[in-house]
Order: structure tokens, then C-alpha cells, then sequence
């Protein structure tokens, strides 16, 4: 059994991210949101494009104003400067020219003085306090200069970077393509949502938590449905979703029990285990497997495929799928960092247990109390069986192997969820 930071580090050592030439897709900038940037971005604009004015107000040359504290300057108005219209003048010794915000600043003018600091009288403005050199001029290339690194590769795409991108002149751009990740589950007692439930029979929840989990992680879930707890069928749909997929997702069937046959089905088919069992609660029995990249499955990915055999219980797949599969999901990606889940450091509402023998993951919910995140657990059981009582949390308080009670008040770390 591995502790959970090791099986963080072998995991994250296992993923290829995607190939910045064969895995990349041409995308509107519109719909380029939350896609991770392929290609680095150079531009050939230099921003601001010209020396502009951050203000309304009187473009003039500091020499002419600097005095204009003690003795308010008189300035003659040559020309009014909207924004958009390049100036026809250049500003000579005792002219001003009218300016506003956003608008090129004219030849001879260094320094723009704000209309609240002038008194204006018909073609004369009085310069009524003396500004600082070169004030509320923002100058060419300033923010930006012409052939540089605009954007890295390997970044998330969000407002900011896409109006940089508009800015720009950027319409179109090169992303990766969305992660393939396959999601089945296993279990003779599973029946889809629309079945009536016979003695025994529950729904397959899980399918339904991963796809969507995947979907909001940025990658493409492909759901495979329901396999019984037959090794043939099961053997079939690995080969398949191995073939087809950058990570395969199965819940279930990945324990000691007599029927648990994941495992066994993975060696069979020639795949390296890398983590059978995890320091964690809930979530202990968690596969980790890969395929040789020579191996006579068929595939679609150039890439070998990670496979996540997590355990059946609808509280466990939750947790194992934030803590593990999620920061996979980052680095495949292609997301160059910030794969790791963030914990916060909170405060308790309440005495938080745990056995101390595993890394123990609470639900529960952040509550913000006088701008401090105050963590409740969820009301009910805290079974990796109940699936009920995590509707309606966003976080998971975290102890670690050893710690065994949190006091109310104390400090916990906890893992937010729901910000992917
Ligand atoms: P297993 O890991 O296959 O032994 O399953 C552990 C527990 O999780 C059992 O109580 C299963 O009934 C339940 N379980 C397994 N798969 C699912 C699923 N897809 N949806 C909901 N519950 C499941
Ligand atoms: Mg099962």
C-alpha cells in the first residue's frame, strides 16, 4: 500500500502530456475558453500601438507647464483629439491640444494634465497645478513589445487571455485537443437509470458522477456503461477502452472479493500495475495500470493509456477521482503546471475524527464567517457507501495518517472542490 503523496508523485510521473504538433486542434478564439493553448503566441503589434492619453484632458510639453503651481500656464487649444483620429498638429511652444482618453498623443506633447486640474476659456486652457513629467501618457510598447512571448504554450485560456488574444488580431488559434478518457463500470448489481430496480439491483451512479467529473475537467468522457463480473465481457471492454481512450476509468471490481476480477484481467492483458491499494480513506483499493506502447491493442492515441481501476463505492470513485485521475487529466492536458490539488487552510466549526491508520477525506462545506472559511462536515454518515450526503458539499477536509481528531476551531487543510 502506497501513501497518498507517492501515489500522487507515481501517477504524475506516468502521464505523457499530449503532443504539442499531433495532438492540437484550430479553434475560433469565441469558443477557445477553458482549452489549453497549444502554441506559443508572438504578435507583431507592440501595445499600446502609439503613445496614448490615460486621461481626458490638455496633451502639452512639460516645459511649458511645470511652473503652473505657483503661476497657472496659459496655453493656446490647437486641436481637439478624439480616440481613433490620428493628430494633424505638433504641439510648439505655449499650444495644448484637447485630448481624450485613449487618444494618440501629438507630435511635441509629452504630458497630458487632467481636465480637472485646468480651467477652460474659449481657445485658452489655464494649466491650474503643475503635473509630473510625462503623467497620464501611456507610452508605445510599454505593456507589451512587438516579437516577444505574448502568450506561453501550456496555458488555460480564460477572459483574460482571450481578450489579449482579440487584442492581438488572434481569430483563430492551436489547442490541444480534449483528453479521450473512457468510463465504464463493473458490477452484476448495476442496472441503468431507466430499469426498474429488482432485490439487489442499484443504479449505476457512478458512471453518471465520472462523466461529468470529466466533462467539467476539460476532457471528452466516452461512457461505455454497465460490465457484469465476468472476466470475457470484462477482458473485451478494457481491450476496447484501452484502444480508444488517453485514460480508461473503470469503478468497481478492483477489491479482494471473489468476483473482483479488474486486476487479474489488466495482467492478462499485459498491462504493468503500478498501484494496487492507497493509504486513503475512502478509496483504499485503487489500480493504476499502463500498457506498453508495443502492446497488439489497436489504438487510436498514440499515447499509452493510463487506467484507473477505482473502487466501486460512489463516495471513494468522488474522492479518488479529485485527488488522482483529476491532476492526471491537468498534465495530459496540457497544462505545464498547477497540476496538484490546492488545500487550503481553514478553520474547523466542529471535532473532526479519524482512525489515524489512513489519509482520512471528510466532506463537508465551506462557510465563509467574517471573511474566514469555517469547515462543516456533512450531517449522516460519512460511509464511503453514502453518496446521499455529499450533495450539496464543496470541500474535503484532509487528516493525515496519524492525526486522529481535529478540536473545533482547529486548523484543517482542505481540498476545494468544484474549481477545476
Ligand atoms: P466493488 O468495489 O465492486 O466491490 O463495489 C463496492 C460497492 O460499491 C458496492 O456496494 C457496489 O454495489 C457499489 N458500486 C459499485 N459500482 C457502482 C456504481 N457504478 N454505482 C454505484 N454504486 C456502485
Ligand atoms: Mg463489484
Amino acid at each position: 500500500m502506497v501513501s497518498v503523496s507517492d501515489a500522487q508523485a507515481i501517477i504524475l510521473n506516468l502521464v505523457q502530456p499530449l503532443d504539442h504538433q499531433r495532438d492540437t486542434e484550430v479553434v475560433d478564439l469565441l469558443v477557445a475558453d477553458s482549452r489549453i493553448l497549444a502554441v506559443p503566441v508572438t504578435s507583431p503589434l507592440d501595445f499600446p500601438h502609439w503613445d496614448n492619453s490615460a486621461m481626458d484632458g490638455y496633451a502639452v510639453r512639460y516645459e511649458d507647464v511645470q511652473h503652473s503651481s505657483e503661476n497657472p500656464a496659459v496655453l493656446e487649444i490647437v486641436e481637439d483629439i478624439p480616440a481613433g483620429y490620428q493628430p494633424k498638429s505638433t504641439i510648439q511652444p505655449g499650444q495644448a491640444a484637447r485630448i481624450f482618453t485613449g487618444a494618440v498623443i501629438p507630435a511635441g506633447a509629452d504630458t497630458v494634465v487632467m481636465q480637472e486640474k485646468t480651467r477652460r476659456e474659449e481657445n485658452r486652457v489655464f494649466i491650474l497645478d503643475a503635473p509630473k513629467p510625462q503623467e497620464f501618457v501611456r507610452h508605445k510598447a510599454s505593456f507589451y513589445q512587438a516579437g516577444t512571448q505574448l502568450l506561453p504554450a501550456g496555458i488555460k485560456l480564460n477572459a483574460p487571455e482571450i481578450a489579449v488574444l482579440a487584442a492581438a488580431q488572434c481569430p483563430q488559434l492551436s489547442v490541444y485537443r480534449r483528453p479521450r478518457v473512457a468510463i465504464f463500470s463493473t458490477g452484476d448489481e448495476l442496472v441503468p437509470i431507466d430499469q426498474p430496480l429488482q432485490p439487489g439491483q442499484i443504479v449505476d451512479s457512478n458512471q453518471y458522477a465520472l462523466a461529468v467529473l470529466v466533462r467539467q475537467s476539460g476532457a471528452e468522457p466516452i461512457l461505455l456503461g454497465i460490465v457484469k463480473d465476468d472476466p470475457v465481457a470484462l477482458e473485451k471492454v478494457i481491450a476496447h477502452a484501452v484502444a480508444i481512450a488517453d485514460i480508461v476509468l473503470s469503478s468497481g471490481g478492483v477489491s479482494v472479493g471473489d468476483y473482483d476480477y479488474v486486476d487479474k484481467i489488466l495482467e492478462s492483458l499485459r498491462a504493468k500495475i503500478h498501484i494496487r491499494a492507497v493509504e486513503i480513506r475512502p478509496g483504499k483499493p485503487l489500480t493504476v495500470a499502463t500498457f506498453p506502447s508495443t502492446d497488439a491493442i489497436n489504438r487510436v492515441s498514440s499515447h499509452s493509456p493510463l487506467y484507473f481501476g477505482l473502487p466501486g463505492n460512489p463516495a471513494a470513485v468522488l474522492v479518488t477521482f479529485w485527488r488522482f485521475v483529476l491532476p492526471a487529466i491537468k498534465k495530459l492536458s496540457g497544462i505545464t503546471e498547477g497540476w496538484e490539488p490546492v488545500f487550503l487552510k481553514v478553520r474547523s466549526h466542529h471535532e473532526l475524527r479519524s482512525n489515524g491508520k489512513r489519509e482520512t477525506y471528510l466532506w463537508g462545506k465551506l462557510h465563509l464567517i467574517d471573511g474566514v472559511y469555517e469547515f462543516h462536515q456533512a450531517d449522516g454518515s460519512q460511509s464511503s457507501g453514502n453518496l446521499i450526503n455529499l450533495a450539496q458539499t464543496n470541500a474535503l477536509a484532509v487528516l493525515p495518517v496519524g492525526k486522529t481528531l481535529i478540536y473545533p476551531q482547529e486548523e484543517v487543510q482542505v481540498l476545494q472542490l468544484g474549481n477545476s
